[in-house]
């Protein structure tokens, strides 16, 4: 693509906005790979605000990837706890302990390293490539795509292929065409009229902060003038994606069986959500029950408590939990049994109820466990 006086005009306001806009962050500035990477991975999905304590408290408990492959997994996945896409920690650890045993203990130094970690797609490796080694890689991500579809009325869809290397071009040769300004044959340009400008950084936190999804600041852009969603009043229509999100919904049942102050558990080793989590005793069921004699009609149920003599102390209104893909209708189950009750599954584990906060529960659980189980004691 020829390099035009909009594709210009572009990244010169780009780069001088940034100079009175930075976003503090903690990791801004930062080097060393191991903490870039930990932030990205952290941000993956998720507010900078919620992301930030995470980041704080995964530096504060792992300050080297060392440290971080030593760990144990529920330990991670402990500290992971209510950040969601949990993926994104069984990968981060399983990366750290690739560093650690097989390269050395030396993080990756060239894109394709960087790349072929686990967990590290395409956006998340030019970022570390970009803000640990200050290589000329461009970040594509939600923001960057809402910018250029705005400025340059791109309204090819994000989410095809054909938009996605649209795009990724497209910020390809503008974060040259910044960098451009402070490199010289011999290195940097001390002449450049902005000091060090980060293209990367600038164009995602203009998208983090001004130009917004729901309410861009326009009337304040240094955009304004040349913007053609601004000019053609189609910012509220860019970025275009072809795909509405489907959810599939799905009807959890949690069974808390309480036997003598202790509860059953499980860690979640299906190939499904929430894996290497713990959870309940679960039946799944195609629709939410509709009456309270669910664990006397369920097959799995009656089959579950039949040796035992049990009691259903409560049951909660229907907690629900948003991913992606599903949209998880979670119902609690309480119920006490005799002292003779033994557990029907393999992987069931007797727990205190003291103990649940050691080990880590997809949100819809934690909530229920932290609202609910203090009154519960008064049983
Ligand atoms: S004028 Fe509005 S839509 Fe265009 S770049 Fe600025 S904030 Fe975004």
């Amino acid at each position: 693509m020829a390099t035009t006086d909009h594709h210009l005009y572009f990244t010169k306001n780009l780069l001088e906005w940034h100079v009175g806009h930075h976003r503090p962050m903690p990791w801004k500035g930062e080097r060393n790979p191991y903490l870039v990477w930990l932030s990205e991975i952290i941000l993956q999905q998720t507010r900078v605000e919620q992301g930030l304590p995470y980041f704080e408290r995964f530096k504060a408990a792992y300050p080297t990837v060392a440290d971080l492959a030593d760990a144990p997994e529920d330990e991670v996945m402990k500290l992971w706890e209510g950040l969601g896409y949990y993926s994104r920690a069984r990968n981060l650890h399983a990366a750290a302990k690739h560093i650690a045993h097989e390269l050395g203990g030396s993080f990756p130094t060239t894109f394709k390293g960087i790349r072929s970690l686990k967990g590290v797609g395409d956006y998340t490796a030019a970022a570390i490539a970009s803000f640990a080694y200050d290589m000329p890689h461009a970040v594509v991500d939600g923001n960057v795509y809402r910018v250029l579809s705005r400025f340059f009325g791109i309204a090819t869809p994000i989410d095809t292929t054909e938009g996605k290397k649209l795009f990724a071009a497209l910020a390809q040769q503008l974060l040259e065409i910044a960098d451009s300004g402070r490199r010289t044959a011999e290195g940097p340009n001390p002449q450049s009229a902005i000091a060090n400008p980060q293209y990367n950084q600038a164009i995602m936190d203009f998208g983090a902060t001004h130009c917004t999804p729901a309410a861009p600041k326009c009337p304040t852009c240094p955009m304004r003038p040349h913007c053609v969603a601004f000019l053609e009043k189609r910012t509220g229509v860019l970025p275009v994606k072809s795909k509405k999100l489907e959810r599939r919904q799905r009807f959890f049942n949690y069974l808390i069986i309480n036997r003598n102050g202790e509860v059953f558990i499980k860690k979640r080793s299906e190939k499904d959500i929430w894996q290497n989590l713990y959870d309940f005793p679960l039946i799944e069921t195609e629709s939410l029950p509709d009456d309270q004699l669910f664990l006397m009609k369920n097959e799995t149920a009656v089959d579950w408590l039949a040796d035992s003599r049990w009691q259903l102390l409560r049951t909660s209104p229907p907690q629900r939990q948003e991913l992606t893909h599903q949209r998880i209708v979670a119902t609690f189950w309480e119920l006490e049994v005799g002292a003779d009750f033994l557990p029907k599954v393999a992987n069931w584990v007797a727990v205190e109820r003291g103990k649940l906060a050691n080990f880590a529960f997809p949100k819809v659980i934690d909530l229920y466990i932290k609202q609910k189980f203090l009154p519960l004691e008064l049983f």
